[in-house]
């Protein structure tokens, strides 16, 4: 086919179609669909996607692609189009949509070079990589030797490989390989002088050992000789070496030990059957597997998967980014060995890129991995399995804001392949979906071997306070941490991270530091004695007296979890603390480092954030304590209770999962909230039906869906007026039973000096809203963006400030 149709590389409303390109004579066996390709557009050479391909157009005089930027689709059919879907479901852009899907590596910026795979018996293709083993892409470009070369790669024989830096992380290997053909070994051996024993050694090996190259350092350790041998026999011109990349895996350094499939319980077979049966009869079904934490719902994940890999096909596990600990990984690369990819952030762009290549190259059948793994490009998905479902992690907070969980759905209804949502703490949208028979309900009710869950005992920090307690401890926890180190038994101390933190105030005149450019309290961090903003990264050093009324009384409040180290020294001079938070695990692999310190019993107490309330399961932990569970409460966001009770009940879970039987302590300003009751009894059941009244009560999901409309600008004036006038027009186009909220300032109405305003649309059908809310984003882009002013729709919002 001669035409390309093309979307192009300029995130903007009026360019988010399809622009048609001709495909030069030269390109045209090689330009597919989902290949990158560079394109004239305006005065500039562009990238765009190539989504299809076609052999008429209207376009009166159509411009020509310049080149190709990939040799093979870089996006499938499948992946496309779910692009596209994405696009419109989140009001995004195509082209943003498409990127979302790639990883990091494959931007245009990093160098690419096409590498013969085969190290023997392409002397066919010396005449086009000039003996050489890669060849720059630029170079080849300039040569004109990419329509050759695309042949190669095709027929296998080569690929492209995008060349990341990262710094000293790049692995080398040195392979060696006769330079001379096989049966000449022999006679090269021959004529070598007798006392170059060693050398004849290495050649009598090479020859006997029937193998095309092999390993540097393995081959001199096999053939007991010197590396110099092989360096002597290299210069010799019988032995050639050349450096090659290794896949940098960075749990290489681990041994996994291997598991095999567990006798399932009665509960677990019954929870499994039905997804079994889905994948036996590639049926498209979503099923939400509840079960307490412990239930045994990993086994299920494996045992299906297990299924899934029988027949051929590939399975993707999410994980919610902090619970992707290598105890979470060591479960799956424990069953499944080196069938398994593992994504997440943590990973360097090149290590991501190496995981995504050994998925692409099909090299791997199952992928574990945060939010954006659900993008995994297998071809032939078997399931796809989402733990912690409620994790609010799953939505992406930039465009295009998408939630893994939608597209997961969307990909398995393509592939006929179920999908597994799992959680001990559902969210309210998913568990209401099963309630109603859209997603099938399968249920764990019971914890392995029928352990108990811990006991929990809710600590009114009033009463405390009353009683002359003013310790961030109360008694019953101090007096349990002291127990249990003289147990020898581990706690984990847990501090609520969100709306929490340690601030500035004058004890006589009650100011409080706040950013110049936010409307939001500076945090204080004792190391650097610095005032920081969280938002914007303003920071200033920690004034001595009031700068308003120069008092000396000037203190510093909150609770962050280096104070709480602080009082631990202090109270329990003895106890080894290891401390957790995003101060301590900001280098590579500390997180890792830290766990397995507190595995290995070096430390009797865990303290730390969100981050530490996930995934660990450590048979020692027989306590864990919530130093205050309610400072999320009074967040203004209406899924502040759920995620209150999803963080005690997961916290919770974390003491007393093996042998010993654990004890759990929940420090409290409002122990009368519901959601710390029930978190305390661990009732979802009650929890949800409580929680399912007070959102129909307001009008939340899951009776209504949101759309978040938020306008900024540096003038306040301009801000409110926009908004202003967006809320009326869509107010005019909405119906009676959308319910439409604003303008109002946002919960942070300043950030970085812009000033932020929102509306909130609530509704339940609304077939004119999208378009409606298109033809804003579409006015307000070409209007004003110069302007600095910038609109952002959030459908379905989880970040509510
Ligand atoms: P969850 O994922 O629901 O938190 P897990 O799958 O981690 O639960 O199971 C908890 C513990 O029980 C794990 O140590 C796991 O190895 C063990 N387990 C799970 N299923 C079985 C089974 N069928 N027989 C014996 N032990 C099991
Ligand atoms: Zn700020
Ligand atoms: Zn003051």
């Amino acid at each position: 086919m001669t035409i390309a149709r093309v979307i192009v590389d300029v995130p903007a409303i009026g360019t988010d179609k399809e622009f048609d390109y001709a495909i030069p004579e030269k390109w045209r066996e090689m330009i597919q669909p989902g290949m990158r390709v560079a394109v004239p557009f305006g005065p500039r050479i562009i990238q765009g996607f190539v989504i299809g391909l076609k052999d008429t157009t209207d376009v009166p005089r159509l411009k020509s692609i310049s080149k190709p930027l990939d040799m093979t689709p870089v996006l499938n059919k499948e992946l496309l189009r779910l692009g596209e879907w994405i696009a419109e479901q989140t009001l995004s852009f195509k082209i943003t949509s498409f990127h979302a899907m790639l990883p990091a590596a494959m931007k245009a910026k990093y160098k690419k070079v096409i590498r013969k795979t085969d190290h023997m018996k392409l002397i066919s293709l010396d005449d086009l990589f000039g003996g050489k083993q890669e060849i720059d892409w630029k170079e080849a470009e300039k040569r004109n030797l990419l329509p050759d070369l695309h042949k190669e790669i095709n027929k296998g024989n080569a690929e492209v490989i995008y060349l990341v830096k990262d710094r000293a992380k790049t692995k080398k290997m040195k392979i060696v390989q006769p330079a001379v053909p096989h049966h000449e070994l022999r006679v090269a051996a021959d004529e070598l002088p007798k006392n170059a024993v060693n050398q004849i050694k290495l050649l009598q090996y090479i020859h006997a050992a029937q193998e095309e190259s092999f390993e540097a350092g393995d081959l001199a350790a096999r053939a007991e000789v010197p590396r110099q041998t092989i360096a002597a026999l290299v210069k010799k011109g019988i032995l050639s070496e050349t450096e090659e990349d290794v896949y940098r895996d960075p749990y290489k350094h681990k041994h996994f030990q291997r598991t095999t499939p567990l006798p399932l319980t009665a509960q677990q077979q019954e929870a499994i059957r039905p997804i079994l049966e889905t994948i036996e009869t590639n049926i498209h079904q979503t099923f939400m597997l509840f079960g307490v934490t412990g239930s045994g719902k990993t086994e299920v994940y494996l045992q299906s998967i297990h299924e899934v890999i029988k027949k051929g096909e590939e399975a993707i596990v999410l994980v919610p980014e902090i619970a992707l600990t290598p105890q979470m990984v060591e479960r799956f690369k424990g069953r499944f060995g080196s069938d398994v990819a593992v994504l997440h952030s943590r990973l360097s762009i090149g290590e991501q890129y190496d995981e995504w290549r050994k998925i692409q190259k099909k090299e791997v059948k199952v992928v574990v991995g945060a939010r954006s793994a659900v993008f995994a490009p297998f071809e032939n998905l078997g399931i796809i399995i989402i733990d912690e479902e409620h994790e609010t992690s799953y939505k992406q907070e930039e465009t295009p804001r998408y939630h893994a969980r939608d597209v997961a759905i969307e990909r398995a209804k393509y592939h006929q392949c179920p999908v597994v949502l799992g959680s001990a703490t559902p969210s309210l949208e998913s568990f209401a979906r099963a309630q109603k028979g859209v997603y099938q309900l399968l249920t764990l009710s019971k914890r392995m071997n029928e352990k108990q869950l811990p006991s929990v005992a809710i600590v009114d920090m009033r009463e405390e306070m009353r009683s002359g307690n003013r310790s961030m401890f109360s008694k019953e926890l101090f007096e349990k941490l002291k127990d249990r180190l003289a147990k020898r038994e581990q706690t984990v101390l847990f501090l609520n991270r969100r709306g929490h933190s340690t601030f500035l105030m004058c004890r006589d005149c009650g100011f409080v530091m706040q950013c110049p450019h936010c409307d939001i309290t500076l945090t204080f961090h004792r190391y650097s004695n610095e005032m920081k903003c969280h938002y914007c990264g303003f920071q200033t050093e920690a004034p001595q007296t009031c700068p308003d009324c120069a008092s000396s009384h000037i203190r510093y409040f909150g609770t962050g979890t280096q104070k709480v180290e602080e009082e631990l020294s202090k109270l329990l001079p003895e106890a080894r603390v290891i401390r957790m938070d995003v101060d301590t695990t900001g280098r590579k692999g500390a997180h890792e480092r830290l766990l397995d310190h507190f595995q290995a019993g070096r430390a009797d107490i865990l303290l730390g954030t969100q981050m530490i309330a996930k995934g660990l399961d450590f048979p020692n932990i027989t306590l864990v304590g919530v130093l205050s569970a309610d400072t999320m409460l009074h967040l203004p966001d209406f899924r502040a209770a759920e995620k209150t009770f999803q963080l005690l009940t997961q916290v919770s879970g974390r003491a007393g999962r093996h042998e010993l039987s654990g004890e759990v302590v929940i420090q409290t300003y409002s122990p009368e909230h519901y959601s710390i009751q029930l978190a305390g009894k661990q009732d979802y059941d009650r929890f949800y039906r409580q929680e399912m009244a007070m959102r129909k009560l307001g009008s939340y999901p899951p009776f209504y869906y949101l759309a978040l409309i938020t306008v900024q600008h540096e003038d306040l004036m301009k801000v409110i007026s926009v908004t202003e006038k967006i809320s009326n027009y869509m107010k005019a186009r909405i119906s009676q039973d959308a319910i439409l909220l604003g303008p109002v300032a946002s919960p942070i109405p300043r950030i970085n000096d812009r000033y932020r305003y929102q509306c909130l649309i609530k509704y339940k059908r609304e077939p004119n809203l999208f378009p409606a809310l298109k033809k804003v984003l579409e006015h307000y882009q070409t209007k004003l963006s110069k302007e600095g002013l910038s609109i952002s729709i959030d459908v379905n919002p989880y970040m509510m400030i």
